[in-house]
């Protein structure tokens, strides 16, 4: 059994720490206030290598291992928690194309999704259908070498933003094996965005993106028609642990910044480290995060493996951001009064974290993945 990360691993780890301590978190609250995110920052990440990770490296991306992946997600939290998205959209898109795109349409927008110049959404929850996501509504229609997409697309991370869509549509049947797969770019002509009011993950200017008639080349499906559910299900199968990863990266920085602060603050006479009420729950805070850490990275591990890993990716969404939740909740009254303050990170590291626990699968749809996963499927509730 190997528990370490390899050399190459490490250096990874410590040079986005330093990244992430020096570059993010003092501006983490800025584009939390309403400051206009600026497009050279996502330039900045594709130079670092950071978005064409799972990239082949022929078209300019690293061909990372998940593993790393988890790495890039848990430290550029630490900074700024709204960074990992770039991470886990990029990582999806990167693999939906190199596993289901023609060689033609990998090399029109590898490259351009490696250097950060094309930044990546992707879109299959409806305003009527997010759990339920295989009851999706929108249209696909082929016309001729095109397709023709109707619908809209609810709570997208970076619709505001993106550049392009990975949209999944319906073209067949009801239910999963009617949905196909396609990359929309986002300047095509009947498109328009509306961008939500969030509480946290302002940054990335979630919200809708509507579909009215938009034409694109039949080259752009990804995969087979009526395979677009499957491919989204395995993006899940690892994002879910760079999600529960960067919630555990958010929360073990405000665990460090809380040791420091109990070492530093008094109450009757003696830091407030001294007490074991204190200390305590740090103590046990850190325990639960490293046991949401390692469910994660051995899912990626197992990822990497090519093995089976559905379990642990639920297992992962599930506990990693309730986990972190939690701690950083615990930070913040560890913290008094400078806690519930927006001169402090913490308060907004919560409100960013909470919407995690939602994207990407809710605790309950989690819950049901694992216990399909161990009762079998004659066991589900909804078939
Ligand atoms: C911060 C954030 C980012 C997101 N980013 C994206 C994105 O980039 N792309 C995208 O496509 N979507 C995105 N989403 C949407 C997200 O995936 C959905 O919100 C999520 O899947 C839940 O769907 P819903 O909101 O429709 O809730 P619903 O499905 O309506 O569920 C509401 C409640 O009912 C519970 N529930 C539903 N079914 C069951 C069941 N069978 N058993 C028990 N309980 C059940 C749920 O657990 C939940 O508590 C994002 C959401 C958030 C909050």
């Amino acid at each position: 059994m190997e528990f370490g990360f390899s050399d190459e691993q490490l250096l990874l780890q410590k040079t986005l720490r330093q990244y992430a301590k020096s570059e993010l978190l003092p501006n983490y609250h800025r584009w939390d206030r309403g400051e206009k995110f600026p497009r050279e920052k996502i330039l900045e990440l594709g130079q670092l290598g950071i978005l064409g990770l799972r990239a082949p490296e022929r078209f300019g991306g690293q061909d990372a291992s998940f593993v790393a992946g988890g790495i890039a997600s848990e430290e550029l939290s630490r900074g700024d928690f709204n960074y990992s998205q770039f991470i886990q959209l990029s990582a999806i898109a990167a693999e939906l194309l190199r596993e289901n795109a023609s060689p033609e349409v990998q090399a029109e927008w590898l490259p351009r999704l490696a250097s950060g110049e094309a930044l990546f959404a992707f879109a299959l929850t409806e305003p009527a259908v997010g759990s339920d996501a295989a009851n999706l509504t929108t249209r696909a229609v082929k016309q001729g070498d095109e397709y023709v997409i109707t619908g809209e697309k609810a709570s997208i991370t970076l619709g505001g933003f993106a550049d392009v869509a990975i949209v999944f549509a319906r073209t067949g049947e009801a239910g999963a094996r009617g949905i196909s797969a396609f990359l929309v770019p986002l300047d095509r002509p009947g498109i328009t965005r509306q961008v939500y009011q969030s509480p946290g993950e302002r940054l990335s200017a979630r919200g809708s993106l509507f579909f009215d008639g938009t034409r694109i080349p039949a080259r752009f499906r990804l995969g087979e028609e009526r395979e677009g559910f499957h491919s989204a299900m395995v993006s899940f199968d690892f994002n879910r642990a760079f999600i529960a990863l960067a919630c555990v990266g958010a929360a073990l920085q405000s665990l460090d910044e809380t040791v420091e602060y109990t070492k530093t603050r008094q109450a009757f006479g003696r830091p407030l480290a001294k007490f074991e009420g204190v200390s305590f729950q740090v103590a046990e805070q850190l325990t639960v995060l490293e046991g949401a850490r390692l469910i994660a990275y051995k899912c990626l591990w197992l990822k990497d493996q090519g093995l089976p890993h559905t379990k642990e990716s639920a297992m992962s969404k599930w506990l990693g951001p309730k986990v972190s939740v939690e701690a950083i909740h615990a930070c913040i009254l560890l913290h008094g009064h400078y806690g519930y303050n927006q001169e402090s990170p913490l308060e907004q590291r919560l409100r960013d974290v909470i919407g995690l626990e939602i994207g990407d699968g809710t605790p309950e749809i989690m819950k049901g993945i694992v216990a399909r996963e161990v009762y079998g499927r004659e066991y589900m509730s909804y078939r």
